[in-house]
C-alpha cells in the first residue's frame, strides 16, 4: 500500500512514513495510491462487532506491513480504552430515520479523540521501534490541539506546541490545551486567527532546515492516519442502520474537510452511501464553492461554532485531487492561484464534486434556534457544530433514505452558546469537573515564523 502526494512531486511513501511526516515535501497531501476495497460480505459480517474490531478490519488494508496485527489489534484497544462510553460511537434517533452520531465520548469531547487517540498510539510503537524523537507542530480552532496534547502527553518520543488564535476560543478548548501538567506538551496562544495558526505551521513544514533539525512531524487533520481513523464510524454506524442492504446518509459539520472526507473514502471502500452532505456556518466558502461559485477567500467572521471558522479547507485539496482525476498537477496549480486569493473549479470537477457531495450552511441565528428546537423536541442538547449538521440535514434529507449527522462536539464544550440558546447550562462530565480550577500554562506569541520557531527550538526537552 502506497501513498502519494496530490501534488505528484513528492516520494511515494508506505502509510507509516505518511503518518510520520503529514505534509508531503511538495505542499501537498499524501493520499492513498489505490482505495481498498470492501465486498457487501466483509461489510454484513461488520454487523455486531465491537467498535475496536471494526476499527481494526476497516483500516488494516491501508497499514500495508507496517503494523503487525497484533501490534495494531494493541494500538487500537489502548486508543479507545478511556472513552466513557460503551459503543464510542452510539447512535441516537432524533426523528423517524434521522439519527444522530455521538462522537465526543472521548477525553476531549469531540471527534477528534477518535483519530488523535490512535494516532498517539501508532506513534509510539513506530518511533520505538525506530528509536526516533519527533516535534509535532500543529494549528487549532480549538479541538484538535486539546486531542493532540491529550493523546500525546507525557509519551517520551514527542514534544507537541499547539498554536491556536489567541482569544477566539472556548474557555473549555483553551482550558483542555493550557492545563495539561505533562511537560512535552506546550500551548502557544498566536495573535491572529485561525488561518494565520495553519499559514505558520505550513512555513514550519516548507522551512526544510527547521523541520529536518527539530524532525518535524504534523497530525492536523491533513495527516492521512487521522483521515483514515475517520473512516470507521461511518461504517460502524452506517451498517447498525442496516447498511450493506440498506444505503444511508451523512451530513457532516464541515470545517478543514477531514471528516466528510473519510466519509468520501468510506463511500469509495464500497459502504453504500447515497448523499455526503457538507455542512458550515456562515463561513460558507465550501458551501459556495459547491454551488459552483468557485473558491475564493473572503475574511473569517468568528462564530458560535468557532471549529468551522475557516477560509483555507486544507483537505479539500484531497477532494481536488479525486474530482480532478487524479490530475496532480492540476491541484498543484489550482493551490498555487489559492495563494492569491482563489480559484475557479473546471466544469469536469465541478460535475464530479457535486456527485459526491451536497451541502448546506446555517447562520448563527439558524444554529441557536436549532439547539433550542431539537432540545424542545428530543431532550438533546446539541453543541453549535452539531445544530449547524442537524439545521442542513433536515433541509436536505429524504423520509427514505436515514440521514446520520454527525455530532462532533460535547455541548458542554461551548456552554455559553448552548445555555443562550436553550437556556439549559451543559455541565462538564464529572471526570473534568475540576477542569476551570486547574493552573494554565501557555505562551502568547506573535504571528511571525521566526518567533515561533525560535520558542520551539529553546523549549524542546533534549
Ligand atoms: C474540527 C471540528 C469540526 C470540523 O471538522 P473538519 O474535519 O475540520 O471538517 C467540526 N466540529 C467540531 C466540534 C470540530 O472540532
Amino acid at each position: 500500500m502506497k501513498y502519494i502526494s496530490t501534488r505528484g512531486q513528492a516520494p511515494e511513501l508506505t502509510f507509516e512514513e505518511a503518518m510520520l511526516t503529514g505534509l508531503a515535501r511538495d505542499g501537498g497531501l499524501y493520499v492513498p495510491a489505490e482505495i481498498p476495497q470492501m465486498g457487501r460480505e466483509e461489510i454484513a459480517a461488520l454487523g455486531g462487532l465491537s467498535y475496536e474490531e471494526t476499527a481494526f478490519r476497516v483500516m488494516r488494508p491501508f497499514l500495508g506491513d507496517c503494523f503487525t496485527d497484533e501490534e495494531f489489534h494493541g494500538i487500537i484497544s489502548r486508543a479507545y480504552a478511556d472513552f466513557d462510553h460503551a459503543a464510542r460511537a452510539p447512535l441516537k434517533q432524533l426523528a423517524p430515520n434521522h439519527f444522530l452520531l455521538e462522537l465526543f465520548h472521548g477525553p476531549t469531547l469531540a471527534f477528534k479523540d477518535f483519530a488523535m487517540q490512535l494516532i498517539g498510539q501508532l506513534f509510539q510503537v513506530a518511533l520505538e521501534r525506530r528509536g526516533e524523537r519527533v516535534t509535532i507542530a500543529g494549528a487549532t480552532s480549538g479541538d484538535t490541539g486539546s486531542a493532540a496534547m491529550e493523546a500525546f502527553r507525557g509519551l517520551s518520543n514527542v514534544d507537541v506546541f499547539i498554536l491556536y488564535p489567541h482569544g477566539r476560543v472556548s474557555e473549555v478548548q483553551r482550558r483542555q490545551m493550557t492545563t495539561p501538567a505533562d511537560k512535552n506538551v506546550h500551548a502557544l496562544a498566536l495573535d491572529g486567527d485561525f488561518d494565520d495558526c495553519q499559514a505558520r505551521v505550513k512555513d514550519m513544514f516548507n522551512d526544510f532546515d527547521f523541520r529536518d533539525g527539530v524532525k518535524l512531524a504534523g497530525v492536523n487533520s491533513i495527516n492521512i492516519a487521522r483521515v483514515l481513523a475517520q473512516v470507521v464510524y461511518y461504517f460502524s454506524s452506517a451498517v447498525s442502520l442496516g447498511a450493506p442492504a440498506r444505503e444511508v446518509s451523512f451530513t457532516v459539520p464541515t470545517g478543514n474537510f477531514g471528516d466528510i472526507f473519510a466519509g468520501y473514502i468510506a463511500q469509495q471502500m464500497g459502504l453504500p452511501i447515497k448523499d455526503l452532505v457538507v455542512a458550515t456556518n456562515q463561513n460558507d466558502i465550501l458551501h459556495r464553492c459547491l454551488k459552483g461559485e468557485g473558491y475564493h477567500k473572503g475574511a473569517t467572521v468568528p462564530s458560535i461554532s468557532p471549529s468551522m471558522d475557516i477560509q483555507v479547507s486544507s483537505n479539500f485539496e484531497r477532494a481536488l485531487y479525486f474530482a480532478y482525476d487524479k490530475d496532480a498537477g492540476a491541484v498543484a496549480q489550482l493551490m498555487d492561484e489559492l495563494k492569491s486569493g482563489g480559484f475557479e473549479v473546471s466544469q469536469g470537477a465541478m460535475q464530479a464534486l457535486s456527485q459526491t457531495y451536497k451541502s448546506g450552511r446555517a447562520s448563527e441565528a439558524e444554529t441557536m434556534a436549532t439547539i433550542k428546537s431539537e432540545g424542545v423536541a428530543t431532550g438533546e442538547l446539541l453543541c453549535p457544530h452539531g445544530a449547524v449538521g442537524v439545521k442542513v440535514a433536515n433541509e436536505l434529507r429524504e423520509s427514505s433514505v436515514p440521514m446520520i449527522t454527525l455530532a462532533t462536539a460535547h455541548p458542554a464544550k461551548f456552554p455559553a452558546a448552548v445555555e443562550e440558546a436553550s437556556g439549559i447550562y451543559p455541565s462538564l462530565p464529572e471526570r473534568m469537573a475540576d477542569l476551570y480550577d486547574r493552573d494554565e500554562r501557555v505562551s502568547q506569541i506573535a504571528n511571525d515564523l521566526g518567533a515561533i520557531e525560535d520558542h520551539i527550538r529553546k523549549n524542546i526537552a533534549q
